[in-house]
């Protein structure tokens, strides 16, 4: 029988493309999704299961009844400017949440776990390309929480043999080249998507968020990674993890590993709008506006550890590749429209 990985999140856009992977390389996902940002239509892959992390009940439930190998936890709070209005929220659907599957992970005996963390977990270090032993000093309870988490991964790897792969990036773009699932947030804040809808017309225009920053061209430099790319890691971190299991009755040595995924060069708003006119054949209606409060300059990651150890790379991250599958993804009208 084939193996089970429970996802959490796995109804979300990162969460989707990563059931997607697992199906394809012989695993169940098992989804565990509260639905409050996912989509019930993005869990194709394997069995679902409707629950919020919350809930220590329904995981132990979760956990008896699938018998899951490995986690992959995706599940989480990501918006910048809401947390910074409502840290509590934060603290308590990132923290607390992740602390109960963790919790009830272990307790099941299911001992190999792969976070989804962020790079907002180093605060602002523009110009700096980050690595896994940049200094983490998040600016926001979104960054202080997801590196809570990583420190708890830490605590339970040392005292109850939890193994975790952890995760850090950035800006993560494209979708599934079958447009089988894709990315759809409500309210939509990204910039891909945004363009998206200014060109074809379901938003007036994409604003600028800041035209006077200290860049060639005054926006704002991100680091993209192609969502594709980004779950093959999850799936060789899941692999790496199994492949170094202490064997069978030698003491089980837990710990946490971290791997940053980035491209290591980013790119402008105003080049990302430029390759967005090339990939769609068609303009893109622009509005110059203010910063946005809480935009770094410059953010941009390498990931020359996960290269070496996991051997991930990020072939499919070029913004022709991420806006023409987001294109094809956002053509296809979602899960809703
Ligand atoms: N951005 C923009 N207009 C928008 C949305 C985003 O100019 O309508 C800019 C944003 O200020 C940032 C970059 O695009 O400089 C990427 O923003 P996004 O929200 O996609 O990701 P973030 O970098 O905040 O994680």
């Amino acid at each position: 029988m084939a193996d089970r990985i429970l996802v959490t999140g796995g109804a979300g856009y990162i969460g989707s493309h990563a059931c997607k992977a697992l199906a394809a390389a012989g695993y169940v996902p098992v989804t565990f999704d509260n639905l409050s940002t996912g989509w019930r239509a993005a869990v194709k892959f394997g069995p679902f299961e409707q629950g919020d992390l919350m809930d220590r009940a329904r995981l132990d439930q979760v956990f008896a009844e699938h018998r899951p190998v490995a986690v992959m936890h995706f599940a989480a709070l990501s918006q910048v400017g809401e947390a910074m209005r409502e840290p509590g929220k934060y603290w308590r659907g990132n923290v607390c949440a992740s602390l109960n599957l963790i919790e009830a992970a272990v307790d099941a005996g299911c001992l190999d776990f792969v976070f989804s963390s962020t790079c907002a977990t180093y605060g602002d270090h523009d110009g700096v390309v980050l690595d896994e032993n940049t200094p983490q000093t998040p600016l926001n309870s979104y960054g202080a929480s997801k590196r809570a988490i990583e420190d708890m991964l830490r605590d339970f790897g040392a005292a109850h043999g939890l193994r975790s792969v952890i995760f850090r990036y950035f800006n993560v773009a494209g979708a599934d080249p079958d447009a089988e699932v894709g990315e759809a947030h409500q309210p939509e804040t990204h910039l891909i998507p945004l363009i998206l809808d200014a060109v074809d017309g379901r938003r007036p225009a994409l604003t600028i968020n800041g035209t006077d920053y200290p860049t060639a061209d005054g926006t704002c430099i991100r680091d993209f990674v192609h969502v594709m790319d980004l779950v093959d890691a999850h799936l060789l971190g899941l692999e790496w993890l199994r492949a170094n299991r202490a064997p069978d009755g030698a003491p089980r040595t837990g710990g946490a590993e971290v791997f940053c995924l980035g491209t290591g060069s980013g790119f402008s708003v105003r080049e990302v709008i430029d390759h967005a006119k090339r990939a769609t054949n068609r303009p893109v209606p622009v509005i110059e506006g203010p910063r946005r409060d809480g935009d770094a300059v410059s953010l941009v990651s390498g990931s020359r550890r996960a290269g070496m150890e996991l051997g991930w790379r990020a072939d499919r991250s070029t913004l022709p590749q991420m806006i023409g599958d987001a294109w094809r993804w956002h053509q296809s009208g979602g899960y809703d429209r």
